[in-house]
């Protein structure tokens, strides 16, 4: 587990995808790429891909805590669907209930931060991005890794058109973030922007 800021961690699973831990209050998995030894109280996919969700059903078990994704991905998680590419996955996956469904706007509070969530259809229809505002911090499932890296959008419920619009939309939310917040540094500032990506070749 690798810290990357103040109370978030990195955990790198055998599928290459990265999974993030918020050791806050509310102790949040986003993705369940891999297993952990630190409570979780709340489990977030961006996506249902199998390399997000090969250890979901172990965590839950384990710490019964509870998982949310967005409507779109809700029953490709409990039936393990063609979308989730399960027979791509180096271990057996087992399905798993969702909890509740998460939409474009919703916030969560973990305590020290607040999340956002934000809807970014293209790699899947239902795929998600969490954005923190405050501390410029934007986990971008497999959507976008960067500047002009993007995530597929050939997979089952894919569209190039949507992940475009999606990666598009990321890159002026955080922009008007920073703009919202120091005037004159809008370049020092968006560089500044951390993309939390999760193919671990590709994050910046
Ligand atoms: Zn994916």
């Amino acid at each position: 587990m690798r810290k990357i800021t103040d109370r978030i961690f990195c955990l790198q699973s055998e599928s290459g995808a990265l999974t993030y831990y918020i050791d806050d209050k509310v102790k949040v998995l986003i993705d369940a790429g891999t297993l952990i030894n630190k409570h979780v109280d709340l489990i977030i996919l961006t996506h249902c891909h199998f390399d997000h969700i090969m250890y979901l059903h172990e965590l839950k078990q384990r710490y019964g805590c509870k998982v949310l994704c967005h409507a779109n991905e809700r029953e490709a998680v409990e039936t393990l669907s063609e979308k989730t590419l399960s027979w791509l996955s180096p271990k057996k996956i087992l399905p798993c209930n969702i909890d509740a469904t998460l939409k474009d706007g919703d916030r969560l509070s973990t305590g020290k931060f607040m999340l956002e969530i934000i809807e970014v259809p293209g790699h899947t229809d239902g795929s998600i991005a969490i954005f923190e505002p405050k501390q410029k911090i934007l986990f971008s499932g497999d959507t976008w890794f960067g500047n002009n890296s993007v995530g597929r959008a050939d997979l089952p419920s894919g569209n190039q058109e949507e992940l475009l619009r999606s990666v598009g939309r990321l890159k002026k939310l955080s922009w008007q973030n920073h703009i919202c917040r120091v005037k004159d540094k809008h370049r020092i500032l968006a560089f500044s922007c951390r993309v939390f990506c999760h193919e671990s070749q590709k994050c910046s």
